[in-house]
């Protein structure tokens, strides 16, 4: 099991702690002869989506990932990472790689409360603890959406067949449960005993 992650720009060091703490080997991912490692599960950073998707064109990345997802390779967003992910964000006329069908809102929580912490249930998984910088939330799902994590009946994580977002960081925090639930998607049923 390897898992990439996206390193052009933002939170992706905290991601490779997050695997290595699991036991889980990680690379990442800066220009496009990258991609040309074998890996079963690609990280997207949070950070800034707008930078991300500038850079991801400019070094060629754009294309061979969308396909990649597209071809059903387990993906993980956060936050920014979310935003790439997007089919439509509300307040942004752009969108990136587009490959789930959820409608964001980038920034959403306005300047007061533009950064929080708090602690939410993350599927049937319990409560977990959630940090928030500068956060989109998810204002709309197609049916094929499954819902993991709402605050303030906000949605803030959810998964669509091997795509998986989260609104927050579950980097920043040493709750592993989030990586796990992600692991689990990348290696089938038959790690569990590993990283249980
Ligand atoms: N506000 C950022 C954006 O629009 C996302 C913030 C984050 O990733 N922490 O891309």
């Amino acid at each position: 099991m390897r898992i990439a992650v996206l390193a052009l720009q933002g939170a992706f060091i905290e991601h490779e702690k997050m695997l290595s703490k699991l036991g889980i080997a990680s690379f990442e991912i800066r220009q496009k002869k990258d991609l040309l490692h074998s890996f079963d599960g690609l990280i997207i950073p949070g950070g800034e989506s707008s930078v991300q998707g500038k850079l991801l064109k400019e070094l060629e990345l754009f294309e061979p990932i969308r396909k990649l997802i597209t071809e059903k390779v387990p993906i993980f967003g956060t936050c920014a990472g979310l935003l790439l992910l997007s089919k439509q964000i509300e307040n942004d006329g752009r969108v990136y790689l587009a490959t789930m069908d959820i409608t964001a809102v980038r920034n959403a929580y306005g300047r007061q409360l533009g950064s929080f912490y708090t602690a939410e249930s993350f599927g049937t998984m319990g409560k977990i603890p959630m940090t928030f910088i500068r956060a989109p939330y998810i204002k709309d799902v197609s049916d094929s959406v499954v819902i993991l994590a709402t605050v303030n009946s906000k949605i803030v994580a959810a998964r669509q067949g091997n795509q998986l977002v989260t609104a927050f960081h579950p980097e920043l925090n040493d709750d592993l449960t989030v990586h796990r639930y992600f692991i689990k998607i990348c290696g089938g049923e038959q790690l569990n005993r590993i990283i249980d």
